[in-house]
């Protein structure tokens, strides 16, 4: 996928090579956005960035090195320490972010189309999806403001105690390909209203919505350097953001086995991290529940986005009592699901977003009718009409599962549903919980004390009771154990991105009658 350039060669570094690129193809090319201007990378080396859809490249991105790392933090470190961003009030941050939120809404339909082009992901969800980010960067606009250190009744006589909330320093964010612009507001949203100032490395397979949006920031009024976008690989451009002695914070969404080596790496030097990672998510339907709601529910949980969202439901545990009738109900669903061009309004399920991610969910589907499971629906690559570019797979459902299979237990992150009967509430618990992640739960049941019984249980970051896969800027979205650490949206996601100082003064004019000893 990654190619140099036309015929294959590195070319020499040096001015003049876009236009070059420009002259020899109708490629559209992206450029790093550093320090309030589009750049080069600094070897003039650049990737392929291909239409998961027609399979076929249609824009060129920078394939950025640890110099363009560099020069993107020394950049965010100066606008956060000496430019005017530095001496902004709390409330003209905040006005930066309401400007951006207003030029969000106006350009919306052109980034869906960029984000659609570039990974696959339906026109239908894109177009609401950006209609709703701006949502997130009015909430912290509005929250800019109202951060608030506290007064302490601090118990030592003549002292007067408070805490400030300052901003923690120069943020890199490392973002996932599924959904590039959702991710840039849950983390750059509440970096900014904090104060920092941010470098983004979007994946490297989808790096042309979040270079185009960083030219909105420009509009809004950010100053040069409080926003940076480099593009290219996770292990280049990447490693040296993680690495970089002047980035105090990482924000990650991405695969667990990245996350652990980001973790283990910004442990070094400490780094502040917070990660997105993966999951495999229970949709749990009692024979309760409200079954045509659920398996709605459990349908868009694994489905929609063609299962690759780190929410996916891709485990429906469903009571043995209705199982059958239920898995009906999926498969009337799942065969009326269009399959097709991402970017027509009645299209379902869009292309798989990368080669490789194509050949992963295959390899599963084939490990799962190793391991016995029974094939009900799908399994194997879509053709047919309005299918191209060979990325397509068709919504797979595999009963008589069990919760020691590898397809039960490891993320597909594709349109892959692994169906496992329980008993009871008990066992649904054991089951739910009997995986490394802790992303999500769905509960479906029509019986109050249930539903907040097993909200109560489940170790999970978030538990949807009769829904699935809603979000909001005003509620905390994160994971436990490998599914990861830390929370974006809500108040509290602003505090990922400050640090507590604790400020004590003498009132009196005393000083310690013993020095040597701990007031
Ligand atoms: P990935 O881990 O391969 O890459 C994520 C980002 O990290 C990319 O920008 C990549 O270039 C970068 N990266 C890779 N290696 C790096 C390194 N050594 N140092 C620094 N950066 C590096 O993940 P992906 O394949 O892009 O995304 C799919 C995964 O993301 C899935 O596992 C999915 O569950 C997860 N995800 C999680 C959430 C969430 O919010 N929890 C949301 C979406 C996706």
């Amino acid at each position: 996928m990654f190619g140099r350039l036309d015929d294959g060669q590195k070319r020499p570094t040096g001015i003049g090579l876009r236009s070059q690129l420009k002259w020899k193809t109708a490629m559209k090319i992206f450029q790093n956005f550093i320090n309030g201007a589009f750049v080069d990378p600094e070897n003039g080396e650049w990737l392929d960035t291909k239409n998961p859809y027609t399979g076929q490249a249609w824009a060129r991105i920078p394939r950025s090195t640890g110099k363009d790392a560099d020069v993107a933090v020394c950049a965010a470190r100066t606008a956060m320490t000496t430019g005017p961003f530095a001496r902004m009030s709390a409330t003209e941050r905040g006005r930066l972010l309401r400007n951006l939120a207003d030029i969000i809404e106006r350009e919306g339909p052109r980034l869906a189309e960029v984000e659609v082009r570039d990974n696959g992901k339906l026109l239908a969800e894109m177009g609401g999806q950006l209609k709703y980010i701006p949502e997130f960067w009015n909430y912290y606009a509005g929250l800019a403001d109202k951060i608030e250190g506290t007064v302490v009744p601090i118990d030592k006589p003549n002292h007067f105690a408070f805490t400030r909330r300052e901003p923690m320093g120069v943020v890199a964010a490392l973002t996932a390909w599924n959904s590039p612009l959702m991710f840039v507001a849950w983390k750059a949203a509440p970096a900014l209203a904090a104060g920092c100032s941010v470098v983004i490395k979007p994946s490297e397979f989808a790096s042309a919505s979040t270079l185009e949006f960083a030219k909105l920031t420009v509009e809004a009024g950010f100053p040069p350097g409080v926003f940076n976008v480099i593009a290219g690989f996770g292990d280049e451009a990447g490693a040296a953001l993680v690495e970089h002695p002047d980035v105090a914070k990482l924000t990650f969404t991405g695969s667990d086995t990245t996350g652990a080596r980001i973790y283990a790496t910004a442990a070094k030097k400490l780094k502040r991290v917070s990660l997105e990672l993966g999951g495999k998510s229970p949709n749990i339907v009692f024979s309760d529940a409200n079954l045509d709601a659920a398996a709605s529910g459990v349908v868009s949980g694994i489905f929609a986005a063609t299962g690759q969202t780190c929410i996916a439901g891709s485990r429906l545990l469903v009571q043995n009592s209705i199982k059958d009738a239920f898995v009906k109900k999926l498969l009337k669903l799942a065969r009326a699901a269009k399959i097709g061009d991402p970017i027509e309004s009645d299209t379902n399920i869009g292309p798989v977003t990368t080669p490789a991610q194509y050949r992963k969910v295959l390899d599963y589907i084939d490990v799962a009718l190793a391991e016995g499971a029974k094939l009900v629906i799908g399994g194997k690559p879509a053709t047919g009409p309005g299918v191209q570019g060979n990325q397509f797979i068709e919504p797979t459902i595999f009963t008589q599962v069990t919760s020691n299979m590898r397809i039960a237990q490891e993320e597909v992150f594709g349109p892959v549903l692994s169906v496992i009967g329980f008993d009871d509430e008990e066992d649904a618990i054991h089951i739910a919980n009997d995986v490394i992640y802790g992303l999500a739960a769905g509960v479906w049941t029509q019986n109050i004390g249930r539903a907040v019984r097993m909200s109560d249980a489940l170790k999970v970051g978030t538990v949807w009771v009769n829904t699935y896969r809603a979000v909001s800027y005003m509620m905390p979205f994160g994971g436990t154990k490998m599914s990861g650490i830390g929370r974006e949206n809500g108040i509290e996601a602003i505090s990922e991105f400050l640090e507590t100082k604790a400020v004590w003064v003498n009132t009196s004019d005393e000083f310690p009658a013993n020095p040597f000893v701990m007031r």
